[in-house]
């Protein structure tokens, strides 16, 4: 339910938003700082008081919580959702009301529940409507431990009012301060509030979850229009886009008047595709007699705000000078991005697992997973024909995701004895720091140990030395999953690297094992073995066809193998 009875300007928003500067980490910060604070001066303050503390060692033991509490988030940095802000909160809420009561009444209550000022403090920097329920929580809590240890009502009376003119005076500071970021005639963030947004989301892209999307929406014909019709017309239009757009965007993100006719929209959290499907709707709820062209962006590791900008800003370019009233995904005409997302959450694609056996005995010791896509309009589409798009459009991270979900639960639930299964994993996933939080948080939820997960790297996913791609495999390996190198010898390896990169298997690349043919000898197959072995590195021949294949790699000492001798790609 909205509320609608009007509020002024800086008050706007402020039911459903936080306030400028009570960003994610500046939140998580000061209620560390009050649990360590407000912890530590309860130890001292008890061991001081004596006996005036009913029950000291309870008394203690909680303040004792709280600094251990306080030190644990601070320590995040402020890298905590949202909802941990809330959860200790209320915990305080809870953990001040029991020291009231321990304390026995008197002088010792009174002061321990002196506390919750914290409380309120916090809450003055919440959205209205969830500081109206950390305020009464608090205030019904400490009335109720109050009266419960026998403090005088009229006491009760005195702190709750200070405590509670604390927070309307520090809310209403807070919300002041955010007129500064407000665009007066739509009430959106404006361009300076959209900027200091846009770099700190870019600063904590790189650590949270699932992206950062960025769209630029601009009205068609706008200039024509305001002289034509007059300004206020104008602003007619401008506040009329806003009203329509604000119930669409998410509440995550930051939907901003960058200026004149220009919207900006910040989405944490979301990929290309998902934008894109936005900055459709966006598109379709825009008022009557109006159109707008739209640029699409997704943050690439790396990208600074400004590079993320200027590249909404060339499919910004390209919607209009395509004629208008349309949406461009920078990097991503065909907008492939939005329809395999969409693949993946339709639930068109599938897994085939082919099997890896061991050559002296034929028996399957793993499986590697190959996806498959089952698209209602293009029919059966093999990986080859969507993964490169995957990539270059940034969809290939929740198609990888979905994938690592599927196969984790496939290698502890499938039929049969438990093998290893190999997932094939792209350049740009390692290259996040997403990747392994996700294929952690996978393993964790269905229960799957690590060294049933092989991940296929190909080579060049080293090519760019980037640093990133190493820790979050040196990360995964320390949870027990292998790393294999794919193709390997397809392209020019650098064996100089070899000895060096966290690698447990090389997967030797099939153009290799087809050009056996009828000779005996392999001397690069050979020597690629030699190498194997001094490295310590586990070797799996691909793609073997015939039955001479194997004798000639089984002959060369090749231990493991794969293809379509032993097993086609079969879903489950
Ligand atoms: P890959 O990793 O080299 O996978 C092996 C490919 O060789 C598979 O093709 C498989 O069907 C095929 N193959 C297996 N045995 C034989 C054989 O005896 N003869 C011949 N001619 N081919 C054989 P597929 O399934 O079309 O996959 C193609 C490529 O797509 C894979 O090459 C892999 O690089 C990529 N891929 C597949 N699934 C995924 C995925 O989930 N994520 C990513 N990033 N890439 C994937
Ligand atoms: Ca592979
Ligand atoms: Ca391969």
């Amino acid at each position: 339910m909205d509320v609608q009875f009007r509020l002024p300007p800086y008050l706007a928003g402020a039911w459903r938003e936080h306030p400028a500067v009570a960003t994610r980490s500046v939140m998580a910060r000061t209620t560390g700082f009050f649990y360590l604070t407000g912890g530590s001066s309860i130890t001292i303050g008890t061991l001081l008081m004596g006996s005036e503390v009913r029950h000291p060692g309870w008394v203690l033991a909680i303040a004792l919580v709280s600094v251990l509490t306080g030190v644990t988030v601070l320590a995040t940095q402020g890298r905590m959702p949202r909802s941990m802000v809330h959860a200790l909160t209320l915990s305080g809420t809870g953990l001040i009301a029991a020291q009231v009561v321990l304390g026995g009444g008197g002088v010792a209550s009174i002061v321990l529940s002196t506390a919750y000022l914290y409380v309120m403090v916090v809450a003055a920097f919440l959205p209205i409507r969830t500081a109206l329920v950390h305020v009464l929580t608090a205030q019904v809590a400490a009335a109720w431990a109050m009266i419960a240890s026998g403090i005088s009502p009229g006491a009760v009376v005195v702190l709750g009012a200070c405590a509670l003119s604390v927070t309307v005076v520090l809310g209403w500071l807070g919300r002041l301060s955010d007129i500064a970021e407000q665009d007066p005639l739509t009430q959106l963030t404006n361009r300076r509030g959209f900027d200091r947004r846009l770099e700190s989301a870019v600063r904590e892209a790189g650590t949270a979850r699932g992206g950062l999307a960025l769209i630029l929406l601009d009205v068609d014909l706008f200039r024509s229009l305001n002289d034509r019709r007059g300004h206020r017309y104008g602003d007619q239009l401008l506040i009329g886009c806003a009203e329509a757009w604000r119930s669409l965007v998410p509440e995550s993100s930051c939907l901003s008047r960058y200026g004149g006719d220009e919207f900006a929209i910040l989405l944490p959290g979301c990929r290309l595709g998902h934008a894109a499907d936005l900055a459709d709707r966006l598109r379709a709820a825009t008022p009557p007699h109006l159109t707008v062209s739209v640029g699409v962006a997704a943050w690439e590791p790396g990208d600074s705000g400004s590079i993320l900008m200027s590249r909404a800003d060339v499919a910004l370019y390209q919607a209009k000078s395509a004629g208008r009233d349309r949406t461009v995904a920078h990097g991503d005409p065909g907008r492939s991005a939005s329809e395999l997302e969409s693949a993946v959450a339709a639930r068109e694609l599938f897994a085939a697992f082919q099997p890896i056996v061991k050559l002296s005995t034929r028996e399957t010791i793993g499986f590697e997973s190959l996806v498959r896509w089952q698209s209602p309009r293009r029919g059966l589409v093999m990986p080859d024909a969507f993964i490169p798009e995957a990539e270059r459009t940034g969809a290939i991270h929740s198609l990888g995701a979905w994938l690592v979900d599927e196969v984790c639960r496939e290698a502890v639930a499938g039929p049969g004895p438990r093998c290893s299964i190999g997932i094939n994993v792209s350049p740009a996933e390692l290259a996040s720091s997403e990747y392994a939080p996700m294929v952690l948080d996978r393993m964790a939820a269905h229960s799957t140990p690590g060294n049933l997960l092989v991940l296929e790297v190909t080579e060049g996913a080293f090519d760019e030395e980037d640093a990133q791609v190493v820790k979050t495999l040196c990360t995964l390996r320390e949870h027990g999953i292998l790393v294999a190198i794919d193709d390997f010898g397809a392209g020019y390896s650098s064996l100089r690297r070899l000895d060096t990169l966290p690698i447990d298997i090389l997967k030797v690349d099939g153009a290799l094992v087809q050009a056996i043919g009828e000779r005996d000898d392999a001397p690069i197959l050979a020597a690629i073995a030699a190498m194997a072995r001094a490295l310590n590195l586990r070797l799996v021949a691909e793609r073997v066809e015939t039955e001479h294949q194997a004798a000639v790699l089984a002959s060369l000492g090749y231990d493991l193998a794969q293809g379509f001798l032993f097993g086609r790609p079969e879903p489950r």
